[in-house]
């Protein structure tokens, strides 16, 4: 046997589980089927600035252990994400807070707020959601909904908010301080000089083999390692054999322009359904940066088909129920372990990766 464990994926997760496999004298090649490494966390500089190639990252965690380990491949700048609401000229903070509702209603007090949006939600009367419009109806009321939620929610996920589970939204809560953080996270931050170089230190010691779409080259694999760690779709190692689960896919446009600062801000939001773009990402404010020239990304959600990326997966309840059929399939999948965003089907941030890659590693590696 070549390998203990062939790693599918130069991802978060793989690189992760790679790290602490070669740490052990564990034998391993991680295969990559695109040319770089770092799966959707891939920074690279243009212009000096570094640009989040595959959409805006920002590590934010309150698990001390996670925050230990990353802390060991990366220093953090204290970037604090504040994105900003763009509605049909007007401007709002995120996420929902009392700059937002002095915004949209004028009232200054906590409990002016709160008046006015307990008198909104009455006035729909939903005890119950049974989807994202009444959860965020119930939650913050109609105004807010209709300009801040609505057209970006039915952008980004392509469907109804009518026919969107409850859950998504659950990220988005009101919030009755002046307080523009986005996260609650006990720590945040963008690591100086980008995200790659936390994946090449990861991958320091183990062989890679970039442009390798392990799934078109089972057969050459075949017999020279003990286990794979596969971190790809879950329903594309199977050949989709029970029908596709969701993704959502995403178009990124990017372009540098003659001109220190752009936008003002690392991302503003589109939130007006004509607006194709759900989101302008403007890398240099991630690491409050003076280039004379600035870089920015559009990013247009779009339906995903085999030959895209999938970016997001689709957490309702068809595809739950599906995802459950082929994680039976796994487990009963002898020496392949399935981990990462795509192999679990699970909206995971950064920080959960880590973690569980680490749970993995220490169930494994014993
Ligand atoms: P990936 O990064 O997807 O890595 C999997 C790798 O496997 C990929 O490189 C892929 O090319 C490779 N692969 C797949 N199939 C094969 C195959 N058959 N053969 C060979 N290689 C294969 N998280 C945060 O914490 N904060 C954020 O602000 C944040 N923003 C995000 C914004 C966007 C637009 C997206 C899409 C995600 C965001 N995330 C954020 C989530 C974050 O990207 C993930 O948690 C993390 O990248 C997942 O790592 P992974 O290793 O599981 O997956
Ligand atoms: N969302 C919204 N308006 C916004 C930003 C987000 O309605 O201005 C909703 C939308 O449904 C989105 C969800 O909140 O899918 C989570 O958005 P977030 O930006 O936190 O997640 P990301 O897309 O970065 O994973």
């Amino acid at each position: 046997m070549e390998y203990d464990y062939l790693i599918v994926g130069a991802g978060l997760f793989g690189s992760v589980f790679a790290h602490e496999a070669a740490k052990q004298g564990k034998r391993c090649v991680v295969l990559e089927k695109r040319t770089h490494i770092a799966g959707n966390i891939y920074t690279e500089k243009v212009e000096d600035i570094q640009v989040h190639r595959y959409g805006a990252h920002i590590f934010h965690t309150s698990d001390e252990r996670v925050w230990e380990y990353i802390n060991t491949f990366a220093s953090f700048n204290n970037y604090i994400n504040s994105p900003i609401a763009f509605y049909k000229n007007e401007m709002y903070n995120l996420p929902f807070n009392m700059n937002t509702f002095n915004k949209m209603w004028g009232v200054r007090t906590p409990a002016e707020a709160q008046a006015k949006i307990t008198q909104q939600i009455q006035a729909v009367g939903i005890a119950e959601p049974q989807n994202l419009e009444e959860q965020a109806l119930r939650l913050v009321g109609q105004d807010i909904y209709e300009k801040l939620i609505k057209g970006y929610t039915e952008k980004q996920w392509g469907k109804s908010c009518r026919e969107l589970p409850a859950s998504i939204i659950q990220r988005l809560p009101a919030r009755y301080t002046y307080n523009n953080n986005y996260f609650r996270d006990s720590y945040q931050g963008i690591p100086v000089g980008g995200y790659t170089q936390i994946i090449e230190k990861l991958l320091a010691d183990v062989r890679i083999e970039l442009g390798v779409d392990y799934l078109k080259e089972r057969d050459a694999w075949k017999g020279r390692f003990g286990k794979i760690i596969f971190t790809g779709p879950i329903d594309a190692y199977f050949d989709y054999c029970y029908g596709e689960l969701e993704y959502r896919s995403l178009h990124f446009e990017t372009e540098t322009l003659e001109m220190e600062n752009f936008q003002g801000n690392a991302v503003i939001n589109y939130t007006e359904r004509e607006v194709p773009y759900t989101r302008i990402i403007e890398h240099k404010h991630f690491e409050f940066g003076t280039q004379p020239k600035t870089v920015v990304t559009r990013e247009y959600p779009k339906d995903w088909s085999r030959n895209d990326e999938p970016y997001y997966t689709v957490n309702d309840s068809r595809n739950v129920a599906l995802y459950e059929k082929y994680r039976a399939k796994a487990v009963a999948e002898k020496n392949v372990i399935f981990g990462g965003r795509l192999g679990s089907y699970q909206y995971y941030d950064m920080d959960k990766v880590i973690a569980a890659a680490l749970a993995l590693a220490a169930q494994e590696l014993h």
